[in-house]
């Protein structure tokens, strides 16, 4: 018998929550929880918890931690927090959206003493989450006040 290749497992996330191994549901089954096609998702039902999967990943590898109704919350409020400072940087030097994320995410783990090599807004836990959107808030408090303030991405 031939003997091939030995295969990379598939990734396999277990619940953050509960430990159990999550579900991976897709747009149109009766598990998916949106209505709209978001991707397929990593899922356990009973916390309600879930995380999406990188983009034309053919291996479904989920993006980061699963997130409860609790942290996708949280995780939105950072996005939104997030969001204008990019927007800004994206103008002012011209750089991508990618790169211009990328370099906001490094900035806050650094401040949020998280590993910057994996830290994107899938891989912060609830508490994290907390802490960064207060990092934002600070800094954008701080800016309205002095505009001279360096900027984020300088720091
Ligand atoms: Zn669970």
């Amino acid at each position: 018998m031939r003997v091939g290749k030995p295969v990379k497992p598939l990734p396999h996330p277990n619940c953050d929550y509960c430990g159990t191994p999550a579900t991976l549901v897709r747009a149109g089954d009766d598990a998916y929880p949106y209505r709209d096609d978001h991707s397929s998702l990593w899922l356990c039902a009973d916390c309600q918890a879930w995380v999406g999967v990188f983009p034309r990943s053919t291996r479904h590898v989920p993006l980061g931690r699963l997130a409860d109704a609790r942290l996708r919350d949280l995780k939105a409020k950072l996005h939104a927090a997030l969001e204008p400072l990019i927007a800004a940087k994206v103008r002012r030097d011209g750089c991508n959206v990618f790169e211009a994320r990328a370099k906001a995410m490094k900035w806050l783990a650094a401040e949020i003493g998280a590993d910057a090599e994996k830290c994107s807004i899938h891989t912060l836990d609830a508490d994290q989450c907390e802490r960064a959107i207060a990092v934002v808030e600070r800094f954008q408090r701080a800016r309205t006040v002095s505009p001279s303030e360096p900027a984020w991405e300088d720091r």
